[in-house]
């Protein structure tokens, strides 16, 4: 029997840390030795000229998450793990949502449902806690984090998500005693809610009017009152998708004085601005998002936050809806009101090339940034390392191949999630996933997607070393 199931040789190895050039032996799945030359192998794959990365953890991202009302997400957990293997992602973890009136446990268990038989890439989930009644603050929520569900999201606005101050400072409390790792969204509830009455006094409900209802300073109020928050329980969290300067300086201001405040931003404020929402007729729908997009400036604050390092984490926040779809954005027809246009775009297949060519491709990120953003830091934060997110010997063989060469202009076509549009079609891009392997498996190979739906496993996580240490009583 060969000593290896597969060989990758010749390749350029990329980990957060290190660049060389070493062939890399798989055996069952795991990454079992890396040396200059390896032979003795099943079968091999040359990576001449290639890179060879840990395949992605998009460690933000929704699939399948039930909506109410007559919204539904485009891509169920087969269409997204597909699209984000072919884009070079190979662990996911999108979110398990308590609904008010509703148990989180029911929630975990109805997203297992979703998952299991359709995912193709290895999945964990973080649950939305929603509703933190007393049973929930004391026997839920506790269970699931012991039962490897470490890590969680709290919503400052959206009415059916979002909780109170109180709240909140209950939820970390029990984060804090737990050990978990809490993700904040980070918006001003009231503020929004106040802004939208005026616009839609005034007849302003075109697209556009969604970045107008939720400026900056909401963004800003809301991080610097979570941030508050985390100080006065003494617990780490993580403000998600932050969209611009006035969030990144509440940001940095925390770490600056010791905080542990960790912080994550995502393709859209990167590459959209607001202008994007303005469009021909009602196109700019397909660019609400919350928070928005913002301008120019803000770009490069971000750029600079992602080189700087007040950023750990690059994610997609993939939130599908189709745009020419009465379940999408047109729940109301094509003349949808912006407060009812689903928020969220797709991204997750775009997430890898949009930084490698415009962060690594332009000189503004090394090839080891690139890495820790996109897998090797998420992989961390969320208790998958060293399994996910890594280059090493025992960890689970999810690489890709990445031909740094490779020039193409994007567009929707091309793509494997189940949304009619790309928020970046047109864009001119180099630097593509050649093959992405998942536990030793080709799943997508110069342009054809190999993957089985349900071959994807569950990842229980476990407590992130960066959540405060378990309170042992
Ligand atoms: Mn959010
Ligand atoms: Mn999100």
């Amino acid at each position: 029997m060969p000593a290896f199931d597969l060989v990758i040789r010749h390749g350029t190895v990329v980990t957060a840390a290190d660049t060389m050039t070493c062939d890399i032996g798989i055996r069952s799945g795991k990454i079992v030795a890396l040396a200059t030359e390896l032979s003795d192998a099943a079968e091999t794959l040359d990576a001449s000229e290639k890179l060879v990365l840990p395949g992605g953890v998009d460690a933000h991202c929704h699939m399948d998450q039930p909506m109410g009302g007559d919204v539904v997400m485009a891509d169920d957990f087969y269409t997204a793990t597909r699209s984000a293997v072919c884009g070079g992602t190979t662990t996911v973890i999108p979110f398990a949502c308590q609904f008010k009136g509703g148990s989180l446990q029911d929630a975990v268990d109805d997203y297992h449902r979703r998952a299991t038989g359709r995912a193709v890439a290895d999945y964990a989930f973080h649950l939305i806690v929603a509703d933190p009644t007393p049973e929930v603050l004391r026997h839920e929520l506790p269970a699931l984090i012991q039962s490897g569900y470490t890590s969680f999201k709290i919503y400052m606005t959206y009415d059916d998500l979002k909780l109170n101050d109180y709240q909140l400072l209950s939820v970390l409390a029990v984060a804090r005693q737990e050990g978990a790792f809490v993700m904040v969204h980070a918006e001003n509830a009231d503020c929004i809610a106040w802004m939208v009455e005026q616009l839609e006094a005034a007849g302003q409900t075109d697209p556009r009017y969604h970045a107008t209802s939720r400026p900056m300073v909401v963004e800003r109020e809301a991080t610097h009152r979570a941030i508050a928050l985390s100080e006065l329980v003494d617990v780490p969290i993580l403000i998600v998708h932050v969209s611009g300067k006035e969030a990144v300086e509440q940001i940095r201001w925390a770490q600056n004085r010791g905080l542990k405040i960790y912080a994550e931003t995502c393709p859209q404020y990167l590459f959209l601005t607001e202008e994007d929402l303005g469009g021909e007729g009602f196109a700019g729908a397909k660019c609400v998002c919350s928070p928005p997009p913002r301008d120019r400036a803000n770009q490069q604050v971000i750029w600079d936050s992602l080189v700087n390092g007040v950023f750990q984490v690059f994610s997609s926040d993939h939130a599908p809806f189709r745009y020419a779809d009465p379940q999408g954005k047109q729940v109301q027809g094509d003349r949808t009101p912006f407060p009812y246009i689903p928020n969220g775009i797709p991204g997750i297949e775009t997430r890898l090339p949009l930084l490698f060519s415009e962060g690594v491709g332009k000189g503004r990120l090394d090839l080891n940034q690139f890495v820790a953003l996109t897998a090797t830091n998420p992989a961390k934060l969320y208790g998958l390392y060293p399994r996910k997110g890594a280059i090493a010997i025992g960890s689970d063989a999810d690489l890709v191949i990445w031909d740094p060469q490779r020039k193409f202009t994007l567009t929707n076509a091309q793509l494997h999630h189940n949304v009619d549009y790309t928020p970046y079609e047109g864009m001119q891009l180099t630097g593509y996933p050649e093959i992405t392997l998942s536990r030793g498996e080709v799943v997508w190979r110069q342009g054809e997607m190999l993957a089985i739906a349900g071959r994807g496993l569950f990842l229980p996580c476990d407590r992130s070393p960066y959540a405060r240490p378990k309170v042992r009583v």
